[in-house]
């Protein structure tokens, strides 16, 4: 086994290493006994997972700049990945035990079905984060740590494991798990500091006992010193802040059909109905005014004042005063006759595409 680094850059000029080729090299590096890695990534998917060491037993890091989505992708024990800045969607998903330290933010779907290891996120985490995960009581309980908040739709069916959402610099905020959070949790435990708001109703939210606060503060030292912020640790550990959200005891008595929960529980209308009203009605681009998409443009330098321009335009847009040519907004439609009747080339087309609020 080799403790020497392999330093892996995935641009050379303007040439960019595939995943492929990227995931095959380190499978190479890893066969010749090599377990530490230092990787310039440029989006390159499932950096660090369902890897293992030639002699099985080794540890492996992954030191990673820039990684594509999955980064860490059912990583195992063993394996631990540090991500020197953000990283996008799926971050440890299935995490199998792999420790996985993100320094910046996590992008959607942040410990998505993890089901053993930690991953620790030093900034926000999107949408769906922390959703199903799990436990198998024949492993460690995963933990997904974040320092500050989650997107909506969070922890979402979570069967089991342990989620930390410290609430940093989210004062601000509604809620810090966005909205919708916890729908459909059946297990686990979520403790959160801050305001939570449009949670569940599956769920109980409940003052945290000494158990909590052990857990909690052993596991924020841990947390805080891993993602290099230790100096947080006096202002995230006033345990009055804090909440712990576990599923509800009585959903027996709720017990409802999946026809019912997929309808009017989970997202109203089901997870493929419209989160907002449409019409149906297909409306056209528009020609006139505000909006369109060619507009003329008119430089008088050369102009003879010959009026081809005014009389050859379809819509009688063009408008002419003390030898001044200009096009009206409300009746032009971009057609672009008068650039090309012109004779000293006095009309532009140019592209006015903007938004319409
Ligand atoms: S673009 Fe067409 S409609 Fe507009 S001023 Fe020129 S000729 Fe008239
Ligand atoms: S066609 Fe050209 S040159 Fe003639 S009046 Fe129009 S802008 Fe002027």
């Amino acid at each position: 086994m080799s403790n020497e680094t392999i330093k892996i850059q995935t641009l050379n000029n303007n040439n960019r290493m595939s995943t492929q080729e990227l995931l095959q090299l380190i499978t190479s590096k890893l066969e010749e006994g090599y377990t530490n890695f230092d990787i310039d990534a440029s989006g390159q998917h499932n950096i660090g997972g369902s890897s293992w060491a030639k002699d099985r037993k080794s540890e492996l890091l992954f030191t990673l700049r820039n990684p594509g989505q999955r980064v860490g992708a059912m990583a195992m024990k063993g394996t631990k990945i540090v991500v020197e800045g953000s990283a996008p969607a799926d971050v440890g998903w299935l995490n199998s035990g792999a420790t996985i330290v993100v320094k910046g933010d996590c992008g959607d779907t942040a410990a998505h079905c993890a089901a053993g290891g930690k991953i620790y996120a030093a900034g926000r985490v999107g949408t769906r984060s922390g959703a199903l995960m799990k436990h198998d009581p024949k492993f460690e309980v995963p933990e997904f740590w974040v320092l500050k908040n989650t997107g909506s739709f969070g922890f979402e069916f979570m069967g089991g494991g342990t989620a930390v959402v410290c609430g940093y610099e989210c004062e601000d905020l509604p809620s810090v798990l966005g909205n919708r959070s916890c729908v459909g949790m059946v297990g686990g435990t979520i403790y959160v500091r801050g305001k939570i708001d449009d949670i569940a109703e599956c769920v109980s939210i409940n003052a945290l006992n000494q158990e909590d606060i052990d857990f909690l503060s052993q596991g924020l030292v841990k947390f805080l010193n891993e993602i290099e912020k230790s100096n947080l640790y006096d202002k995230l550990s006033d345990w009055t802040e804090w909440k712990k959200i576990i599923p509800a005891q009585n959903q027996a008595k709720t017990r409802m059909s999946v026809k019912d929960f997929r309808k009017n529980h989970w997202v109203e209308n089901g997870i493929f109905g419209d989160f907002i009203h449409d019409d149906f009605v297909v409306y056209p681009m528009p020609s006139t005014g505000e909006g369109r998409v060619h507009v003329p443009n008119w430089n008088g330098a050369n102009c003879i004042d010959c009026k081809i321009c005014l009389n050859n335009c379809p819509e009688s847009a063009i408008e002419t005063n003390d030898k001044q040519y200009s096009s009206n907004d409300n009746k032009c439609i971009g057609c672009g006759i008068c650039e090309a009747v012109c004779p000293k080339k006095c009309w532009t087309i140019v592209s006015d595409r903007k938004e319409i609020s």
